[in-house]
This record gives structure tokens, C-alpha cells and sequence, in this order.
């Protein structure tokens, strides 16, 4: 070792640079690899840069402190974290308490954030259970359904073959997929399947079978029932899931794993749906914040 240290023309501490460069590149292409898929890693780009100025932003917030210790380095570091969230985003009409408040209450933290989800889960068990509607449609429900939007059958199959190919993935049983699609050839003949057809020169598309076809129908029909009544708001899933209860839902799926499917994919079809309502939702509320703008503009012109 002290012969070998000779012949290097290198100080001891630059040798221990290097083997700390080496064993922490070795790492992080080692993590890259197995975590994040990398296929290959270009080590020239990697940098400590962010890392170094993370640390001297950490030492500037401590004040003149020579000698932070690590339980200091922790409460500066979670400041840190939070400080972006804390300070009030430019033009935002919550004030600083009010935002400290929301962050720094525990009612989050005592319930669990799954706690809707299962809520939510267990509501459609008890759907999917049930032989007769656990709510009432009142009569105003059918007098009043003139202004409902209806999602034609083509656009319904569509999303019911897209359903399938999301469920194709995780459920094993042969008797549940085969109740779930139908075979092609079939599909091809019928009128609902047009879009799918037509869409299917790029070919991979799924054509879905009559059951599920029927049970999205039922879904999708309680979905617009729901926002034909409000606007999409927080409550909306909710609101979707009392309509639902008004109804029977078909199940789908083999004897053995029928509850078990159609729960799963009532579930998916109402996250994909709600996910769908929120989009065009924040494009309306986009627009209408583009337009008061451009009012704003023109009042101070003619002022
Ligand atoms: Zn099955």
C-alpha cells in the first residue's frame, strides 16, 4: 500500500475523491437500471451541481451556524419543503393563515387518504350484491330526462373494447375474459362496433361482448343522468354512485369471479368517466377565464 501510493502521482484524499466518484456512479447506474428501466447511462452527464447548491442553500438557511449538526439540517430541510407551499401563490385570494391552516391541520392526517376509496369500493360491493334498486328513481327522474346528453352506442362499445384491454392485464381466469370480449369476426357485424371498424385498420382493437356492452350502457347512463342534474363538482362521484343505486347492475364475468369483476370494472368505468367530466370541466373554466380577461381588457378601454 505504501509502495503502490509512490508511484501514483496523486494526494490520498484525491484517491478517495475517486473511489467515492466510482462507487457512487456505480450506484446510481445500478438503481437507473433495475428501477427506472434505464437502458443506458451517459456518465458524463451526471452532476453534482444540484446536489452541492442544495446543500449551500440548506447552510444559507441556517443562518451563521459554522456547525450544523443533522438534527438541524432536518428542520431546515422540511422548511425548506414547505415553504414554496406556505408563501401564497401570486394573485390567490387565500391568505397566509388561512393557507398555514389547511397545511398544518391534522384532520388529514388522522384519516387515512384510502378511506373514500374503500367507502367508495364498499358502496359498489353492496350495488353489485343487491337484486332490486336500493334507491327510488322518483318519477320527476323520468319526465325530466329531455335534456340528457346521449353517448351514442358506437362511442359506448369503443370504451367498453378499451375497458377490456385495461382488464386483459390483470384478470387470469379464461371463462372471465371470454365473457368479457367477443370474437372478432362476430364484433365486425355488429352496428354498434362501426367506430371500432373503422378505427381497426391499425388493427389491436378489442371488440367487447354484449354483456359488458350492457352494463357500461347502464353506467354511462347514470353518469349523464348525474350531470344532467349539476355541474361537476366535488361531489360528483357521489352523486353518480346514487344513481346508480337506483338501478340493477348486470354482473359480468364467470359464476366463480362475477361480483368480484363487475366491481372492478364499475369502478374503473367511473374513474374514467369522472377523469373525462373534470377534463372538459377545466378546459370550460379555461375558456370562460380567458374571456373575463379579455372583458377586463375592454372595459379599460372604453373607461
Ligand atoms: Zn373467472
Amino acid at each position: 500500500m505504501g509502495e503502490s501510493r509512490k508511484k501514483i502521482p496523486v494526494s490520498r484524499s484525491t484517491l478517495l475523491g475517486l473511489k467515492v466518484t466510482l462507487h457512487a456512479t456505480l450506484q446510481i447506474s445500478k438503481m437507473l437500471y433495475m428501477e427506472c428501466n434505464y437502458e443506458y447511462l451517459m456518465t458524463a452527464t451526471l452532476s453534482q451541481d444540484p446536489l452541492e447548491r442544495f446543500f449551500s442553500v440548506m447552510r444559507h438557511s441556517c443562518g451563521g451556524n459554522d456547525h450544523p449538526d443533522p438534527k438541524m439540517f432536518a428542520q431546515v430541510y422540511r422548511l425548506a419543503s414547505c415553504f414554496s407551499l406556505v408563501r401564497p401563490p401570486k394573485g390567490c385570494n387565500v391568505s397566509g393563515k388561512d393557507l398555514l391552516k389547511t397545511l398544518l391541520g391534522a384532520q388529514g392526517i388522522l384519516t387515512s387518504p384510502n378511506k373514500d376509496k374503500e367507502i367508495w369500493l364498499q358502496n359498489i360491493d353492496i350495488m353489485v350484491e343487491s337484486s332490486e334498486p336500493l334507491l327510488e328513481g322518483s318519477l320527476i327522474d323520468e319526465d325530466h330526462d329531455y335534456n340528457e346528453a346521449v353517448t351514442s352506442d358506437a362511442v359506448q362499445s369503443y370504451i367498453a373494447g378499451y375497458i377490456v384491454r385495461k382488464l386483459r392485464k390483470t384478470t387470469k381466469c379464461v371463462n372471465c375474459l371470454q365473457a368479457l370480449q367477443m370474437k372478432a369476426g362476430d364484433g365486425r357485424q355488429l352496428q354498434r362496433n362501426d367506430v371500432i371498424n373503422k378505427m381497426d385498420l391499425y388493427g389491436g382493437l378489442i371488440y367487447a361482448s354484449n354483456e359488458l356492452f350492457d352494463l357500461t350502457k347502464q353506467l354511462e347512463k347514470c353518469v349523464l343522468r348525474t350531470i344532467s342534474k349539476t355541474l361537476t363538482n366535488v361531489h360528483t362521484i357521489s352523486q353518480i354512485s346514487r344513481e346508480l343505486k337506483k338501478e340493477v347492475l348486470l354482473r359480468v364475468g364467470c359464476f366463480q369471479h362475477e361480483k368480484e369483476l363487475t366491481v372492478k370494472i364499475i369502478d374503473f368505468y367511473v374513474v374514467i368517466r369522472s377523469y373525462f367530466l373534470a377534463k372538459s370541466e377545466n378546459k370550460r373554466y379555461e375558456v370562460a377565464k380567458i374571456k373575463t380577461k379579455a372583458n377586463r381588457k375592454n372595459a379599460k378601454l372604453l373607461s
